[in-house]
Parts: structure tokens; C-alpha cells; sequence
């Protein structure tokens, strides 16, 4: 029987392993952490849960997906909320807007900031609507390629508009709203790939129309019930989950991956090899590929986050499940992290509260509230250092806006660019590998298909075609199918 072995339980690795596993192979999957899940992982203090990571789940169906290649139902093992309003974003002026998944709605609500900004939306809307099908069966589910593989696969010429990569979000953001405060709204879209919105495409114009569409969605009992359901389909067809097991190096043999070594020694043998470990670690540690590793390193890397996990005594009715306080400008935020590292002065803050949705995450009458802000990676940044004292500036900045953070908190826990890359293997704390900047940047991720072995795949949201928990468990899907491909 055909054996894969599948470097890392991230939400890549395991969307992968379910599909492998579902297609007939034997599996095992080898995590370096003692908890499965990677960025999407879980916290508990004091009768508190927290996500540790991703907070929002959208397109579901790329779950769903995923679960039916062993035919598992994606509401007999997960059920999902839907999370209304979308955001509430706040101004310093006394602002306050909402997005929701009805568009009518969310058009009248910017239709009070600004005369024709409602049209503007359901345009931007049918923007991303073209965008989006064109990109999920031509680029997001394929091995990544070029505009002229997407012309191809497609059967006709491909209009650049319906992709939006000749101008940048910032671009799009301008040219249909004059308010600054609604281009907020749209340049923070970059931060879902963590790029800059100044030089991220205006292909990521597209993700108001997924979550209008798709909606907003938050898993009873947390975000890492994601992880757990995709565990839980792996062990269900006979694949192995093993924690604890950190791989050292993958062996190669004549070209193809062979099988893996572990830190303890242990060598592992497979027909193919998927990691789903970050792409710079892969060629810049696991095997001897100076080029990709160059490669990987020469490219602008993503955003990191600095976020404080709060258990909260009391409710506070003011808050929706998704918040942002977004700063007087944002230009100058996006220079502290990418131009001239240094902690951001005056960040846009996210706070998610998902007691507003889901009381199962703090006791009764308490909020579990994760805290998030853009951050430079830890390296430019010494955020062993910086660390503390930011935490102090973030929580004056909660206080300040009324939330009486200090005083209702009975646990603070802190993670810092630098505990991100500590517990999850990514450089730097980088939460998305290379950043999507500039107009080329989406085909030139890494690829799932490795140049550097035969036999060798990527799953992972450093690679093609991209983070997020939908797009990696694309990832998962692509990395999986080359496998089939190539072992039969
Ligand atoms: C603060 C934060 C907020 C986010 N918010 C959102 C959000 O709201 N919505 C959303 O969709 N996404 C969000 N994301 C992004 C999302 O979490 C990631 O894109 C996704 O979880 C990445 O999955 P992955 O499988 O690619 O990698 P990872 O989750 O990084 O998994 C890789 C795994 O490989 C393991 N590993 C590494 N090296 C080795 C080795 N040598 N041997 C064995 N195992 C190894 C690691 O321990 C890890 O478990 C957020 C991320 C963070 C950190």
C-alpha cells in the first residue's frame, strides 16, 4: 500500500491527509507541537477558551469539501454559526459601521458616510463576483501557473480587469469611495493575506464578495474544532496522527523523497512526502535546496501579529462578535510594519468577542476576548524585548476606549511575533509566508509541486495559493491531487 507521510497537523497537512486518506492511502502525519492544529490552535485559562488564531471561518464549503473525500457530512461533526453583523468598525470621530452578509443592508450603512457609496458596493460586489469565479476553478484549485496557464485552462482570453491585478487595493479603494474612513474598510482586506494594502493586488477586492456570499461563520465550541473534525476524519479511514514528532530532515533518494527523519533519529520511510511545514523552513532547513530557499527568503514576507488573549469578567453588550478601531492613519500603520519596523504606534485593533455568538467559550456571564494587531516580524523587531511594554501601550489603548480591559481581566496571555514563530514553526512569526505584493506575486509563491524532489509536495498557506484557512485547505486539496496524480 502506497504510504504518505504528511510533515505537520496544520489545517494544509491534515485537509491533505483526509483527502489521501479518503483516496486509499496509508497516512501518517507527524506533528513537531504537542497540540494539533498549528496557527489554528487553542488556550484555556481560568474556565476560559480562546482561539489562538484565525477567528473568522468563510467559504465553509472548502471544509465541506474536504470532509466528503471520506464521507463524512460537514454538519454531522461541526456546527456552524453564523456571525451577524459581519465587523462593527469604529472611528475616532464616534463612527460605527456595519458590514452584514445582506448587501442591501450593508450598502445603507455606507450610504450614510458618503451619496453613491451604496452603488459602490454591490459594484464592488459584482467585481469580486466575476473575479471570484473565474479565479476559484482557473487559479485557486490548480497547481499555481501563469496568466498565460489560466488562459489556457480557461479557453479564452482572460480580461486583466476581471482579475484586478494591474491596479492595488488601495487603488480600488480610492477610485469608488472618497471617505477615508470607507477606504479603511476596504484596504484592511489586504491584512487577510497580510500585505500592505498600497501594493497588495486589487484582486483581493474579492473578499468582501466571498464573505457576503459565503458568509461569516464561527464553529460551535471555537475555531480549532476545525483541526479537531479533521483529526478525527484521518484516524476514522486508519491514518496516524502523531504529535510530539518533529521532523529533522526529509530524505531523498535519486531525486524523490524517500521518507523523513525525526529529531529523535527515527527514519520514516514513504512514497511521497507532503509538508505542510512553512516553505523557507522546508528548503532552508528540512532539505539542501539553497535555490528555492533563496527564493523563498528573497520575496517581501507577510505581516505577523501581536494579540493578547483577555478572560473577561462580565458581558459587555457594546461589542459584536468581529470589532475594529481603526487608527487615525492608517497609511502610517502599514509604514511601521513593513517600511521601517518597529512596534505600531497607533494600530487599527481587533478584537474578537465570540461569547456574542457562542457562550460556550468563557463561564456564564464572562467573555473570552482575543485581542489582535498588525505587527512587524520578529527578527527586525526584538519582540522578546519589545514585548511587554507593547502589551502595556495595547492595553491603555482598550482602556482608553472604554473597555475597562485592566480592571475586568482576570488573565492576560500574551503572544508575540516571536512566540508565534516559536510555537508554530513560522520564521519570523510571519503569518502568511511571503506577502501577496505586487501585481506577479500570486503566481510567484511557492509551488505544491516541488522543484526540489520528485515526489515532494507542498500544503501549507506559505505556498500556492495562499493563507487563510479556506485557501490553505486549497492547498491541502492541490498537494493531495498531485499525489494521485503521481502514485496512482
Ligand atoms: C493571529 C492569527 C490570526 C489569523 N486569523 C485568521 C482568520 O481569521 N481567518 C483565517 O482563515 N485565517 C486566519 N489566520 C491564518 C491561518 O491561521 C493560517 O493561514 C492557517 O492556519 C495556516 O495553516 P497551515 O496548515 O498552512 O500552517 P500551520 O498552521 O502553521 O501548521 C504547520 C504545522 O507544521 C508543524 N511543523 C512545523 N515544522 C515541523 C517539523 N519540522 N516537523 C513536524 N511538524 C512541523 C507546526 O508545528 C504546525 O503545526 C490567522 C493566523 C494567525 C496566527
Amino acid at each position: 500500500m502506497t504510504h504518505v507521510v504528511v510533515v505537520g497537523a496544520g489545517v494544509g497537512g491534515l485537509g491533505a491527509a483526509v483527502r489521501l486518506v479518503g483516496a486509499g492511502y496509508r497516512v501518517t502525519v507527524l506533528e513537531a507541537a504537542t497540540t494539533i492544529g498549528g496557527k489554528l490552535n487553542i488556550e484555556h485559562a481560568d474556565g476560559h477558551t480562546f482561539d489562538t488564531g484565525p477567528s473568522l471561518m468563510t467559504m465553509p464549503f472548502t471544509l465541506a469539501d474536504t470532509l466528503a473525500a471520506v464521507d463524512i457530512r460537514l454538519e454531522d461533526v461541526l456546527e456552524l454559526l453564523p456571525v451577524e453583523p459581519i465587523c462593527r468598525y469604529r472611528w475616532h470621530d464616534g463612527a460605527q459601521l456595519e458590514t452584514w452578509t445582506d448587501d442591501d443592508r450593508t450598502a445603507a450603512e455606507l450610504e450614510r458616510f458618503e451619496h453613491g457609496a451604496g452603488q459602490e458596493w454591490h459594484a464592488l460586489l459584482a467585481q469580486g463576483r466575476r473575479t471570484w469565479e473565474m479565479s476559484l476553478p482557473l487559479f485557486l484549485s490548480e497547481p499555481v501557473g501563469s496568466f498565460v496557464d489560466i488562459a489556457r485552462r480557461s479557453g479564452r482570453p482572460i480580461d486583466p480587469r476581471d482579475i484586478q491585478a494591474h491596479v492595488t487595493l488601495s487603488q480600488i479603494a480610492r477610485r469608488r469611495f472618497r471617505d477615508p474612513r470607507l477606504q479603511q474598510v476596504i484596504e484592511r482586506f489586504a491584512t487577510y493575506a497580510g500585505a500592505d494594502p498600497a501594493r497588495a493586488p486589487g484582486t483581493l477586492s474579492v473578499i468582501p464578495y466571498t464573505e457576503t456570499a459565503f458568509g461569516a461563520w464561527h464553529p460551535q465550541g471555537g475555531m480549532h474544532r476545525i483541526a479537531e473534525v479533521l483529526r478525527d476524519a484521518v484516524e476514522s479511514r486508519g491514518g496516524t496522527v502523531r504529535t510530539g514528532a518533529r521532523v529533522t530532515r526529509i530524505i531523498v533518494r535519486d531525486g524523490a523523497a524517500a521518507g523523513v527523519e525525526l529529531a529523535d533519529g527515527e527514519r520514516i520511510d514513504a512514497d511521497a512526502v507532503v509538508s505542510n511545514v512553512d516553505a523557507a523552513r522546508l528548503y532552508g532547513e528540512l532539505l539542501d535546496a539553497p535555490r528555492e530557499a533563496r527564493q523563498v527568503a528573497e520575496a517581501p514576507q507577510s505581516v505577523s501579529g501581536f494579540v493578547l488573549m483577555l478572560a473577561v469578567r462580565g458581558r459587555t453588550p457594546e461589542l459584536a462578535h468581529h470589532n475594529i478601531w481603526f487608527p487615525r492613519d492608517y497609511r502610517a500603520e502599514f509604514a511601521d510594519v513593513f517600511d521601517d519596523p518597529q512596534p505600531p504606534h497607533d494600530p487599527a485593533i481587533y478584537l474578537c468577542n465570540p461569547a456574542a455568538t457562542d457562550a460556550s467559550c468563557a463561564p456564564d456571564g464572562d467573555e473570552s476576548w482575543f485581542v489582535l494587531v498588525n505587527a512587524p516580524r520578529h527578527g527586525p523587531v526584538d519582540w522578546e524585548r519589545a514585548g511587554e511594554r507593547y502589551q502595556e501601550q495595547l492595553l491603555d489603548r482598550l482602556d482608553a476606549l472604554g473597555l475597562q480591559a485592566r480592571e475586568r481581566a482576570k488573565t492576560i496571555i500574551r503572544r508575540t511575533p516571536a512566540d508565534l514563530e516559536r510555537l508554530t514553526g513560522a520564521p519570523g512569526g510571519a503569518i502568511y509566508g511571503t506577502a501577496s505584493m505586487g501585481p506577479r506575486s500570486a503566481f510567484l509563491r511557492p509551488r505544491n509541486e516541488s522543484p526540489a524532489a520528485r515526489r515532494l509536495y507542498l500544503a501549507t498557506g506559505s505556498a500556492h495559493p495562499g493563507g487563510g484557512v479556506p485557501l490553505v485547505l486549497l492547498s491541502g486539496k492541490i498537494a493531495a491531487q498531485l499525489v494521485l496524480r503521481d502514485c496512482g
